[in-house]
């Protein structure tokens, strides 16, 4: 892209440097090119959007919400999970909501307190786990479940480049190649019946996910949801910096430091490789949970196991 004399506010990967307008387009036609490269969004769609009230998912509803009013047929609703993280999640979630009423978009608010009868910070003080475990299995568990409920064609996440490199870094280092086949761009297959919204929907299937920010880096969707006003603080979860995906994030930075480009190259030979990888394992779980109906590879989903061990951990601490 050829830019012009302003002053730059970013240098791209490719050491480009773009001022804020040029940015601007720049950014907003990857994200739509990437949306049509992938064939992500239908003429017709109930889009759920994934909101944390991030940088991320703000940039996402944001663009979604430009599709959204020049296509009125692509509906958007926004679904937000309450983990019950002190002084983190209680504040994104009023950008999250502001964001939603200035904008007109309806918010559904789940939290983990009402489905699983605890808030992450109190099942951390009686189960000895990661935080990002357990938080990631209900977190996935809620979306999907309540994607369904309230009839979505896709579920939408703000999830960008950089998240994805990690999670493909991530899963080669534990050796986990079969959760590497069901990351990329789109990620199951679109449900006949939430589409026509007629209720009941087969448990087998996860609701499709899409990641239109597939193709963006972190550095890049910060610059533009700071420039276009989405959200003017920074807050992270004081439980980041326990996580693995931290450790992997910090490594994959400093090689991107001294390598740049790394990051597309992980992503782009992780593309070639992905139709190979969804053929090996398109047999994967097809189960549902015996107990809960969700899908699952195992009799037991891993959100059902993780709420029977809260249950028992709340009867001993009583007793
Ligand atoms: S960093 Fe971990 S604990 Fe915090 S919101 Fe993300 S997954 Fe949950
Ligand atoms: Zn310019
Ligand atoms: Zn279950």
């Amino acid at each position: 892209m050829n830019c012009c004399n302003q002053k730059p506010i970013i240098e791209l990967s490719a050491g480009e440097k773009l001022c804020k307008s040029h940015f601007t387009e720049y950014f907003e036609s990857k994200v739509f090119k990437t949306i049509r490269q992938f064939d992500l969004i239908e003429k017709e769609e109930h889009l759920g959007i994934a909101l944390s009230g991030g940088k991320d998912s703000l940039t996402l509803l944001h663009l979604l919400n430009k599709l959204s009013k020049q296509n009125p047929k692509i509906r958007l609703t926004a679904i937000a999970i309450n983990e019950g993280i002190h002084d983190y999640r209680d504040k994104t979630l009023i950008t999250a909501k502001e964001f939603c009423e200035k904008n007109n978009i309806p918010l559904h608010i789940y939290s983990f307190e009402d489905e699983f009868g605890m808030s992450l910070d109190d099942a951390l003080k009686i189960l000895d786990v990661k935080p990002c475990t357990i938080c990631g299995i209900f977190r996935r568990y809620l979306l999907n479940k309540k994607s369904k409920e309230l009839g979505f064609t896709k579920l939408a996440t703000g999830h960008n480049l950089d998240d994805e490199a990690q999670s493909i870094l991530m899963n080669q280092f534990k050796n986990n190649i079969q959760a590497s086949a069901r990351l990329g761009p789109k990620v199951g297959i679109k449900h006949a019946q939430a589409a026509s919204g007629t209720g009941s929907i087969g448990n087998k299937n996860f609701v499709q996910r899409i990641k239109p920010l597939y193709l963006c880096t972190e550095k890049e969707v910060t610059v533009y949801a700071y420039i276009n006003g989405l959200l003017d603080n920074f807050n992270e979860c004081p439980n980041v910096s326990k996580s693995y995906r931290a450790q992997i994030r910090d490594m994959l930075n400093n090689f991107e430091n001294d390598n740049p480009g790394t990051k597309y190259a992980i992503i782009n030979s992780f593309l070639q490789a992905l139709p190979d990888l969804k053929g090996r394992f398109k047999d994967g779980e097809i189960n549902s949970c015996s107990n809960c109906g969700e899908p699952s590879s195992k009799d037991k989903c891993n959100a059902c196991k993780f709420a029977d061990k809260l249950e028992k951990a709340k009867v001993t601490v009583k007793s």
